[in-house]
């Protein structure tokens, strides 16, 4: 799964070529959860894989990250740590990159009605938060 992969927004006016990571995982914190709509669910690329065209803006949602989208349709495209690797958003990528969802983070943040079934490695909010000790679902702006 190292094939440069092809994606674009909903209107097309951004490009993305990346490299992507054969897994996928969805957040449900509380930043991910308003800023999707949904489960974000991301695929990692590595940021000298990843060319990116058109009209985009950034959002700093937290002190060391920032969200991205198209600005002419809305579409988003990413979250990124500064600096480091994309988490592109899958669904710009015809299949996803044929990548598969094997993870949940904050998944004791899921709502009842609304989460994944199947063989998926489920992480809850206490213990993704001490492993990434600067990660705070508190760090809303
Ligand atoms: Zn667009
Ligand atoms: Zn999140």
């Amino acid at each position: 799964m190292s094939a440069l992969q092809h994606g674009r927004c909903l209107c097309g006016a951004v490009t993305i070529e990346a490299v992507l990571a054969p897994e996928m995982g969805a957040c449900f914190c509380d930043m991910c959860t308003r800023w999707s709509g949904s489960a974000m669910i991301g695929v990692d690329a590595e940021a000298e894989t990843v060319t990116v065209r058109g009209p985009v803006k950034t959002y700093r949602s937290s002190p060391f990250a920032e969200r991205a989208w198209c600005d002419t349709c809305g579409s988003n495209l990413w979250i990124r740590d500064d600096g480091k690797q994309y988490e592109l958003m899958p669904g710009l990528f015809p299949n996803a990159g044929g990548a598969r969802l094997t993870h949940v983070v904050y998944a004791d943040r899921a709502p009842e009605g609304w989460n994944y079934a199947g063989e998926i490695t489920r992480i809850s909010a206490t213990d993704y938060e001490k492993a990434n000790p600067f990660v705070s679902e508190g760090d809303m702006p």
